[in-house]
């Protein structure tokens, strides 16, 4: 993202009034602050904003100002479309389905598309939420207390804690910058990353209790039946990947969660040396070396199978 850029976003915003901010399904905390840092922003501006998530805010960011006007399609006519934290468009869901190429797109994955008109790409940000803190900086935009919580709710999810390599010294200055504007970094973590509702805690159970691993490989599975029996509201994978990830002696980890509509969610994690970013893409997904994702058509034995197959070999090349 050079200058160049920047002032062509600056130049976008100030001539538009209705602005449309959309993240992606399965939203993240670093999707729902993201959208927030972005939309509180632009409110604070004087301008009308929507904000789309197509799967609404999940309960563990309820406490962010602004959550309570998500909505979960684009209703209105716009004169500026954003979309953050997605590297495809296939990401946000159907919402912009009527409404044609997004103008901007603010991202921080390696395999992002640039499918906007204007693309903010910057792989090096722990975060979206790094992205657009150093626009407000730029650009003058205000930080108020909701928009720093939204960002470090960002920062500090993505960064699992600042505990992801790709977390910098530059990473905790902006942290400790939204600190000084007033964000409860331990509140926001724990909110976010450390509370589990029982619900999800039992369905990590049924995950947990099939889990296998051959030679550095783990993985495990969630089924809608699982899903049923917990009585976990999401389709997510309540962030049980991230603890396969802590299991010694292994490179990398998987969940499969199978899906109502044909589908199969993957998530891998992986240790340095390693990318699985480059699996998921062979899947029609995307993400980060030592994290990524995919949306797989087909049935959960099937799916499991050919990601398996695949991940093994990139184990196999990297060695
Ligand atoms: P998670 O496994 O936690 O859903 O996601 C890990 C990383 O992969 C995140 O950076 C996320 O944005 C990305 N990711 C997850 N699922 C998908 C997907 O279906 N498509 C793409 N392009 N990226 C994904
Ligand atoms: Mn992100």
């Amino acid at each position: 993202m050079d200058n160049e850029q920047i002032q062509a976003f600056g130049a976008l915003v100030s001539r538009a009034q209705r602005i449309l901010v959309i993240s992606h399904i399965r939203p993240d905390g670093d999707a729902v602050g993201s959208l927030l840092g972005l939309g509180l922003m632009f409110e604070e501006l004087g301008k009308e904003v929507d904000l789309v998530l197509e799967d609404g805010v999940p309960l563990v960011f309820h406490h962010l100002t602004g959550t309570d006007r998500v909505i979960r399609q684009a209703v209105g006519v716009y004169d500026l479309i954003i979309v953050v934290d997605s590297s495809d468009i296939e990401r946000i869901g159907e919402v912009l389905d009527d409404y044609g190429e997004p103008d901007v797109n603010i991202d921080h994955h390696p395999t992002n598309t640039h499918f906007a008109k204007l693309n903010l790409v910057q792989d090096s940000a722990v975060a979206t939420a790094e992205i657009i803190y150093d626009l407000a900086l730029a650009l003058s935009y205000p930080i108020t207390l909701p928009v720093a919580e939204a960002l470090l709710t960002g920062l500090v999810t993505d960064s699992l804690g600042f505990r992801t390599s790709n977390s910098t010294p530059r990473t905790l200055l902006i942290a400790a910058d939204l600190m000084e504007r007033g964000a409860n970094l331990q509140e926001l973590y724990r909110k976010a990353m450390l509370e589990k509702s029982i619900e999800a805690v039992r369905y990590w159970g049924q995950g947990l209790s099939r889990i296998q691993k051959e030679d550095r490989l783990v993985w495990t599975s969630l089924t809608l039946e699982d899903r049923v029996k917990a009585d976990y509201p999401g389709r997510d994978d309540a962030d049980l990947v991230n603890i396969l990830s802590r299991i010694t002696d292994t490179d990398v980890c998987i969940v499969f969660v199978e899906q109502n509509d044909g589908t199969v969610k993957v998530s891998w994690r992986a240790q340095p040396g390693f990318d699985v970013a480059q699996v998921a893409t062979q899947f029609g997904g995307g993400g980060h070396k030592p994290a990524a994702g995919a949306e797989i058509k087909g049935d959960l034995a099937r799916v499991e199978q050919d990601v398996l197959d695949a991940t093994r070999k990139t184990l196999e090349a990297s060695g």
